[in-house]
């Protein structure tokens, strides 16, 4: 039987709190890890994604891919920055598996674009803004391993 996705919530008040909360998550990532990230625009998905590459020790400027939809950038393991905002047909098929069952770590910014083509198995991480600079991040576990990393996460950042 299907269990009920489990949910882990969190609040930052700050772009430097998000990026602390993000690099935890990189810190504790594995290959063939996938997180998607939903959220207005400036909801914070590109700046949760520079902490989780702090994280993962990539010591380059990790931006926005709009333009390049899928960027790739080298630490302690290989990073897939994905921004499928800008693909016209969702049925395209970039070559995603390739990616998603590869060697390194995905995160894919508007993955409403190619939600059939994601693996069953992901975290889906959804950012929305409240007062000022306040944000609740809410982490949807799809299986286990996800559920692991967000209790990890949880016990670090207890309090928030
Ligand atoms: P997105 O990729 O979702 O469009 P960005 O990460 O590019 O959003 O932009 C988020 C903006 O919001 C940045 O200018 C960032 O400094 C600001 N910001 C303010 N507070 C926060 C917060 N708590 N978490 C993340 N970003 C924040
Ligand atoms: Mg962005």
């Amino acid at each position: 039987m299907m269990r009920a996705a489990q949910t882990y919530t969190f609040h930052t008040h700050s772009m430097q709190e998000t990026q602390v909360l993000a690099e935890s998550v990189g810190r504790l990532v594995e290959p063939g890890d996938v997180f998607t990230l939903t959220g207005d625009l400036g909801a914070g998905k590109t700046t949760f994604t520079q902490g989780l590459a702090r994280g993962m020790e990539i010591s380059g400027v990790v931006n926005s891919p709009t333009f390049t939809i899928i960027k790739e950038y080298m630490g302690r393991l290989p990073l897939y920055h994905m921004d499928v905002y800008r693909m016209e047909d969702e049925l395209e098929d970039l070559g995603f598996d390739e990616y998603f069952y590869g060697d390194g770590v995905t995160v894919v910014e508007w993955p409403q674009m190619i939600a059939e083509q994601l693996p069953a198995e992901h975290c889906e991480i959804a950012i929305t803004r409240g007062e000022g600079d306040d944000r609740t991040l809410v982490f949807t576990a799809y299986g286990r391993r996800y559920e692991t990393v967000c209790e990890a996460i949880k016990n670090d950042h207890s309090g928030n």
